[in-house]
């Protein structure tokens, strides 16, 4: 399975804001006491937007700020700067904004703002919640801070953000005692395909986090993020997400051979087509079916819009783009082979990678040396403490 979102605008917006909050507090007000005199936004700004975007705080004068019990809810200010693009509107409706809703979220943001050492990558946050709602950033927030209350704890970790964050994308991880070790190998190639794909492509959002952690259906994910805004998609781009989704396939038929194919993740290929399809039938992208857009609403299931010929043409069009970008996919995974034997070993054992560390491993495989080792010697560790605690607890009960 993939995750990955072309609507990235909204939470990055959402998330740079929340992080110029973060600053914002630090600067202007260190006694805590709710954002006035914020005259030097510019110094603000300039300190951590790459966002075009200028969100602003409204000053606790103008009506638009909303506070609770807490005195903690931050709403967006009416925008200022006419040349934002109409996004912005939809990200203020949208989001505009509730997410500290209760108490226990409330603390948190206290504690975030008064921390005055507060160094929180939000970057991998920001690219991670692309496309989300409110409510969804909501729930992830709120989570969090479960998380930190459960634990006691007064400082909030970019971990308490990402555990969130897949919690509430994916359910819950699932403690199945014993997957077998075919089911975690079949998993491990499954996504090794996908961001073997992502990460060698010129144009496919490259690879955030590899798991083969089972969280609700998903019996492990590869995410992938964008590298900047996209507000148009081009042919090449569209190709190489194809290729991407297509991969785990490719990688069973190398690692398992053909005969072991499995039943996988079909939404991978619903995906595939659904992107080829409109490229042909909707974005004019292939010039032989040419600039023509081929509708396939459902009023039209008596009466196709075009003739069975066309429909003929499109199928086969749709199957050559497909055919060839597993060919692809099948070409790039052959060359990576060896690399990507010795790295599903390691993910096999560590049951997630990050983007970096998988990254690292294929452009330099002479370090997958480095982090075979450092697995082993934590797992020797492991095995160590777990013994140790077994002799303490048999001597108790003696
Ligand atoms: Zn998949």
């Amino acid at each position: 399975e993939i995750l990955s979102c072309s609507g990235y605008t909204l939470s990055y917006k959402f998330l740079n804001w929340l992080d110029k909050q973060l600053i914002l507090e630090k600067i202007v007000n260190p006694t805590n006491s709710k954002y006035e005199n914020i005259d030097n936004k510019d110094e603000v700004d300039s300190k951590n937007t790459p966002s075009k975007d200028t969100i602003s705080v409204p000053s606790q004068s103008q009506n638009n700020i909303k506070t609770t019990k807490s005195n903690t809810i931050l709403t967006l200010d009416e925008k200022k700067d006419e040349e934002e693009d109409d996004d912005s509107n939809y990200y203020e409706n949208s989001i505009g904004i509730k997410f500290y809703s209760n108490d226990l979220s409330s603390n948190i943001l206290n504690t975030m703002f008064k921390k005055q050492n507060l160094e929180i990558n939000l970057s991998s946050l920001i690219k991670r919640t692309s496309g989300l709602v409110g409510a969804d950033i909501e729930n992830i927030v709120n989570e969090a801070s479960l998380r930190i209350a459960k634990d006691n704890r007064e400082v909030i970790e970019p971990a308490d953000f990402e555990y969130a964050l897949e919690k509430v994308l994916m359910g819950p991880e699932k403690k199945v005692k014993k997957i077998q070790e075919k089911e975690k190998q079949i998993t491990a190639y499954h996504e090794l395909g996908h961001a073997l794909l992502a990460h060698i492509q010129e144009e496919a959002d490259p690879v955030e986090k590899i798991s083969i952690v089972r969280r609700g259906r998903a019996l492990g994910v590869t995410w992938t993020t964008p590298k900047e805004d996209k507000y148009h998609q081009t042919k090449k781009y569209l190709l190489e997400e194809v290729t991407v989704l297509l991969a785990w396939r490719a990688s069973e038929e190398i690692f398992f051979g053909k005969e072991e194919i499995t039943s996988g993740a079909s939404n991978d290929f619903e995906r595939a087509n659904t992107i080829i399809r409109s490229m042909l039938v909707q974005y004019g992208m292939d010039e032989d079916l040419g600039l023509a857009v081929y509708k396939e609403d459902q009023d039209y299931t008596l009466f196709k819009p075009y003739s069975e010929e066309k429909a003929e043409q499109i199928d086969k069009k749709i199957k050559e783009y497909l055919d060839k970008a597993y060919k692809k996919a099948k070409e790039i995974i052959q060359d990576h082979k060896d690399e990507i034997v010795r790295i599903a070993g390691i993910l096999i054992r560590k049951e997630y990678l990050s983007g970096d560390d998988f990254s690292e491993m294929i452009d330099h495989p002479e370090t997958i040396d480095t982090f075979e080792e450092a697995i082993e010697k934590k797992e020797k560790e492991e095995e160590k403490n777990s013994q140790k605690e077994e002799k303490s607890e048999s001597s108790s009960t003696e």
